[in-house]
């Protein structure tokens, strides 16, 4: 008796499992599509906390499995240590307690072997280190893809291979979805448009005593200027040192301003699509040849457009439509 019971709660717990398993396949399906096709794009969230040459590394290294998402790597860099930037013992040398060590604190043994068994791309240490951020992060990526995040089959398992605890892979899930961007907001990135075609010439930064404070490119007078996304005009006139320019606000609170305008074809308040036509390239203002000046900015800080551009996978330096 006391044996056929037993028998009846191993099946159940055999089939508890089971479904457990399944409902995570799914979960994991769900959320871990990581190829080209379908990675997720970062939240704007992502692209304030998660350092550039990181979350590149990231975006590359989840290309390597199939079905993993780069969200889920820059989760496990940002709970390990802060993608980085923790200074606790084992994270920049030597190891922690638990005998942990780099950015994606591996143990030593873990790293050689998954190092043995994964191909490690150039561009890391010769030969690869834990403590090298590129070959750490494509590590990482070998190691959850052979624990199951191939294909997304089990996520939830990969990441429980990687810290054996329930907590760490709930941490880990909700750490990435705050990592990737909305559906709407998705949208909204694609919708960034160039907005001139011309010649990427002086960069944002440092210009002899002075900051430039955004990103020149050239292009003969009269070339339309394109608004960078949709938004409202919230200012389009004469301005010292730009000439005459165009500003307009966009949903997220960003603000864009084109300068040194031939002329200008919105005023303020106008509501203006992505890649519609504001104004022509033009040499007014502070300008020493034909060319748009193009500012960035969000709550009062300039960005480096470039940078803005690249971070969602837009070329600012390419054609505009
Ligand atoms: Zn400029």
């Amino acid at each position: 008796m006391l044996k056929l019971a037993t028998t009846v709660l191993g099946a159940i717990v055999a089939l508890v499992v089971l479904v457990a398993a399944a409902v995570s396949g799914v979960i994991s399906a769900a959320v871990g599509r990581g190829d080209s096709a379908t990675a997720s794009q970062p939240s704007q969230a992502a692209l304030s906390d998660i350092p550039g040459d990181y979350l590149a590394l990231y975006r590359h290294a989840a290309t390597t499995c199939p079905g993993l998402d780069w969200s889920i790597l820059a989760a496990i860099g940002k709970i390990e240590t802060n993608h980085g930037r923790s200074n606790l013992p084992g994270v920049h040398s030597g190891s922690n307690k638990a005998g942990a060590g780099g950015p994606m604190q591996f143990l030593q043994s873990t790293f050689d072997s998954v190092v043995e068994r994964h191909h490690i791309p150039p561009g890391g240490s010769t030969p690869p280190s834990r403590y090298n951020p590129h070959d750490a992060i494509y590590a990482a990526a070998g190691y959850l893809c052979e624990s199951g995040a191939h294909d997304g089959r089990d996520l939830d398992g990969a990441i429980y291979a990687y810290n054996r605890a329930d907590s760490y892979v709930r941490k880990v899930l909700d750490q990435a979805s705050t990592y990737r961007a909305t559906h709407a907001a998705q949208h909204q990135a694609r919708a960034w448009t160039s907005p001139v075609n011309g010649r990427c010439t002086s960069e944002f930064g440092p210009r002899g005593a002075r900051f430039h404070s955004g990103q020149d490119i050239a292009a003969p007078v009269g070339t339309p200027i394109h608004a960078a996304t949709s938004g409202r005009v919230i200012d389009a006139g004469p301005a010292r040192g730009y000439g005459l320019w165009v500003r307009i606000r966009h949903p997220n609170g960003v603000i864009t301003t084109y300068g040194h305008n031939h002329r200008n074809h919105v005023h303020p308040g106008e509501r203006v699509r992505a890649g519609q036509i504001i104004a022509q390239v033009g040499n007014r203002g502070h300008s020493t040849g034909p060319h748009l000046h193009f500012e960035i900015e969000t709550a009062g800080q300039k960005l480096d457009p470039v940078a803005v551009y690249q971070r969602q996978g837009t070329e600012l330096c390419g054609n505009a439509p």
